[in-house]
């Protein structure tokens, strides 16, 4: 019997995704082999990756001038080779701190700007903040000859969440975003951006794979020598995502998901179905009576990840145990920040949320 799955990632896949690629699992298509069995170079395959590609630049609405790359190494490696690509000897790239995983990002930064002889600053934000709101920034704190600007548009540990109204004005800075944690959960104008990242495990499909959107102006440019080929955003594609093996598996899952998010009616109806989601769930928690917390301020609120305390932390192992009981799973909050979290992506049904709320609710009244 599946529960109700709430982990920030690796996380809930849809449902219809998870049986297409069991009947999958021993022969794709006619060709006698599942998909994890095929060569990458293979004819089979091609078809697979280009047909992900297409998927996710349609429900994207991706512009001509953007490439899809289907990279590995997680979020991490991307914000730790952001810089090395693209931080100039004597240049500045400036970080727009907003919680757990923009502060580690900058960090990763830091470390590189010796090495490129450039320079790293946060511009908003910072470690002492408890990142229950959005940073205050002006624009004159963004300068406009940066080489990039870094942000992380959903913060997944401190549940806050920066729409397309509160993006910087950067001038000619060209933003950068991970958006690991809600890409594809509500519509984006992807123009706003240079480049995109994404850990797939949330939104996308399995771990093990990172999709990279980037402007094809971007790529022109040559990173310095030192960089090996597989760091090098410039030589990933020119490859075509196949330097090296790609994670193919991981690959045609995430196609099977674009699939079905187009079947879902794409990014906008999902942002309908997160809207009432998240909605349900806060409510539960303000009309707690004080029982449930969430600290972030309103229009700072993730409609992906939802952290929440409880007055009395000693009740945590009681309500996971129960939690579990009732079939409701991984709402431990993350270490970092203790108490409790419930994730939302795209594949977790409506109902989950539902029956959470109920759990809550009853939970609440049973040891107020
Ligand atoms: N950025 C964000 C917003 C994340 O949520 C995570 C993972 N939870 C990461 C980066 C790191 O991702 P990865 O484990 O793929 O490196």
């Amino acid at each position: 019997m599946r529960v109700f799955n709430f982990s920030s990632g690796p996380a809930v896949l849809p449902e219809a995704v998870l049986t297409q690629a069991a009947e999958d699992m021993l022969d794709w298509q006619g060709t006698g082999t599942g998909v994890m069995e095929m060569s990458h170079r293979g004819s089979a395959f091609s078809r697979i990756i280009e047909m992900a590609r297409a998927d996710l630049a349609d429900l994207l609405g991706l512009p001509s001038d953007y490439a899809i790359l289907f990279l590995q190494g997680g979020a991490t490696q991307q914000f730790s080779q952001l810089p090395m690509n693209r931080l100039k000897k004597r240049g500045l790239a400036q970080y727009v701190v907003t919680g757990a995983w923009s502060a580690k990002a900058l960090e990763a930064a830091g470390k590189v700007a010796p090495l490129t002889g450039g320079r790293v600053e946060a511009v908003a934000g910072d470690e002492e903040s408890d990142f229950s709101d959005l940073p205050f920034f002006t624009d004159e704190a963004f300068d406009p000859e940066a080489d990039y600007v870094h942000l992380c548009t959903n913060e997944t540990i401190h549940g806050v969440e920066m729409d397309e109204a509160h993006l910087p004005n950067t001038q000619d800075a060209p933003l950068v975003a991970d958006m690991s944690s809600h890409i594809l959960s509500r519509p984006m104008d992807i123009r706003r951006y240079a480049m995109v990242y994404a850990g797939a495990q949330k939104n996308i499909g399995p771990s093990g794979l990172t999709v990279l959107i980037v402007r094809k102006d971007w790529l022109e440019e040559t990173p310095p020598d030192w960089l090996p080929d597989l760091l090098s955003y410039q030589v990933q594609a020119r490859h075509d995502s196949m330097l090296n093996t790609p994670p193919t598996f991981a690959i045609y899952v995430a196609g099977l998901v674009f699939q079905w998010l187009k079947a879902q009616g794409g990014v906008a109806a999902m942002e309908r179905v997160n809207i009432e989601k998240a909605a349900l769930l806060y409510a539960c928690i303000d009309q707690s009576g004080g029982f449930y917390r969430n600290g972030v301020a309103s229009e700072a609120r993730s409609r992906m990840n939802v952290p929440f305390l409880l007055a009395d932390p000693a009740l945590i192992p009681l309500f996971l145990e129960h939690a579990r009981s009732a079939g409701l799973i991984e709402l431990k909050g993350h270490k970092s920040v203790g108490g409790l979290r419930a994730s939302l992506y795209n594949a977790l049904p409506i109902e989950a949320v539902r029956v959470l709320v109920d759990f809550m609710t009853h939970f609440a009244k049973t040891r107020a």
